[in-house]
């Protein structure tokens, strides 16, 4: 039987200020990331704050033998390995920022998420073995029924059961957005059977806490419990369908958040509680506006679709679509005083956004009124556009979201999509049976001439028809998109 836990910190006063102080720049550059001209500097502010952090933590583990007793041994043996992961870490972050595509961001912070997870997972999994092991001094009288004093036992469970279940979830995540799992990213994943072994998982886990409430565990409940919530990330994310792979990035950051919190409370450190409480807020928050975007509750997002069909895909075949050229896009534009631009998955693909600017700054020039409509989930990431579009230094002033510019397209003569499909579908409020039924989504069919700009016919990230193309007032320019507003900037100019 286990009754861990571990000495009261021995920390400095000094100590103790120089984690507050990280704790309150992690806290102020948050809140500079909410703004596109102090977000570089909020990003700079947490990330010094995080490495003192570190540095902190390995001058205490070093130094002061934390963790370890006073055993030189033992202190000697870990400082290799704190150095290694620093360096190897830190090697690993440098390559995967030069080499990843703004387009596999979302992969990229699935698969961040994940390591965050199993990170909680084996600290809390190394703290079990260490105390089954004797190596970590085992309080006598204490029960597990609650957390109080130095029992750590539920703060175990929960890293391992969060832990667990945002890794393998992050994974399956990745892995669906990759296309590396379930090419047809709509299609039907989840089945009765895994329903069953959902619920016995569920139950199973139930019996668990029961368990810990009496004290009666060992490091073989443990290890089960690792299994169970392993098999449940999976379990829980498989049927998700490819639509809500961003929600449920968000959340899975939040849980690595909430994991990683636990696991301060193992550690008895501070700033590891304070720092995963922000990103558990910070990720439940960004799944709430997310949700919103989508027109879904997050119980729908996570339950409805168990062993259904994602939703059906309809028609693809298209009659009576107007292509167009930029010869005869040049004076449309010419005569319009109100144009929007509306920026999708496509311009990322091209990093079309200097020439999207480009043709802004030129219509403007002579004159027309220039916004752009940013959707929540346009690209594949929260804020991609709003990103891409500082990078090509849009005024950020011109970016409105989905609310404040929904009513503006009826006033405008032109709206240029870029590169966007399922952001301005109509199928969204047009057929219930649609994977995005009830999404709301930017209705650009309501300006005088739509202008659409993409290579083909082809479906965006939902797989399905988006009959906008088919509509009298829309032009379809196929083409690159970074080409095509090339050319369009060339026979504007031209005129
Ligand atoms: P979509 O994925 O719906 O459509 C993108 C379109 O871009 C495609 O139809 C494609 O058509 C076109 N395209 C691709 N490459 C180019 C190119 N080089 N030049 C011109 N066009 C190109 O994008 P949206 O932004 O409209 O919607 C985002 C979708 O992604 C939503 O379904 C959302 O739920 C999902 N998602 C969003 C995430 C987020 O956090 N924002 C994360 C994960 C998914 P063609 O091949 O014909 O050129």
């Amino acid at each position: 039987m286990i009754t861990p836990t571990i000495a009261a910190m021995d920390t400095t006063l000094i100590e103790q200020l120089v984690y507050m102080a990280s704790a309150f720049f992690f806290v102020t550059g948050l809140k500079k990331l909410t703004k596109v001209k102090t977000a570089r500097a909020g990003n700079r502010m947490a990330s010094i704050a995080m490495l003192v952090a570190v540095l902190m933590t390995v001058y205490l583990v070093a130094f002061k033998g934390q963790f370890h007793g006073d055993s030189v041994e033992a202190i000697k043996a870990s400082i290799p390995w704190m150095v290694g992961g620093l360096v190897v870490g830190g090697l690993i972050g440098i390559f995967l920022a030069k080499k990843v595509e703004m387009t596999e961001m979302p992969e990229l912070v699935a698969f961040f998420n994940g390591m965050g997870g199993a990170s909680s997972l084996f600290v809390a999994l190394a703290t079990v073995v260490a105390f089954g092991s004797g190596a970590v001094s085992i309080g006598s009288e204490q029960t597990l029924s609650a957390f109080k004093g130095g029992d750590i036992s539920l703060s175990i469970g929960l890293s391992i059961l969060i832990g667990s279940v945002t890794l393998t979830g992050s994974l399956v995540a990745y892995a669906k957005l990759s296309g590396k799992m379930w090419k047809n990213r709509f299609g039907p994943v989840g089945t009765p059977g895994l329903n069953i072994l959902l619920a016995v998982a569920a139950i199973g886990l139930v019996v668990f806490g029961g368990f810990l409430a009496t004290g009666a565990m060992s490091t073989t409940a443990f290890l089960i419990l690792t299994a169970v919530a392993l098999f449940l990330g999976v379990g829980l994310v498989v049927p998700i369908g490819g639509a809500d792979m961003p929600v449920v990035i968000s959340l899975l950051n939040s849980y690595s958040g909430i994991a990683a919190a636990m696991t301060g409370f193992i550690l008895q450190n501070n700033l590891l509680i304070v720092a995963g409480m922000l990103v558990g807020a910070a990720g439940l928050i960004l799944t709430q506006i997310m949700c919103k975007a989508m027109n879904r509750s997050l119980s729908n997002v996570l339950f409805a679709k168990f062993g259904e069909d994602d939703g059906e895909k309809g028609d693809t075949e298209y009659k009576g679509v107007t292509s167009t050229s930029a010869e005869e896009l040049a004076p449309l534009l010419e005569a319009a005083s109100k144009v929007i631009i509306v920026p999708g998955y496509g311009l990322a693909v091209a990093q079309a956004q200097h020439k999207c600017r480009e043709l802004g700054d030129l219509l403007e020039a002579t004159g027309i009124d220039v916004s752009y409509g940013i959707h929540p989930v346009a690209g594949r990431m929260p804020g991609h556009m709003n990103v891409l579009l500082a990078e090509a230094d849009v005024a950020y002033e011109k970016l409105f979201d989905l609310d404040q510019i929904n009513g503006e397209f009826k006033n405008a003569e032109i709206v240029i999509v870029i590169g966007a499909n399922d952001v301005c579908n109509p199928e969204a409020y047009d057929n219930p049976a649609s994977p995005i039924a009830g999404m709301p989504v930017l209705d650009v069919w309501d300006a005088q001439t739509v202008i659409v700009i993409k290579r083909s016919l082809s479906a965006g990230y939902a797989g399905i028809k988006n009959p906008l193309f088919e509509r009298d007032n829309c032009l379809m320019f196929f083409g690159d998109a970074k080409q095509a507003l090339e050319d369009m900037v060339t026979e504007f100019k031209d005129l």
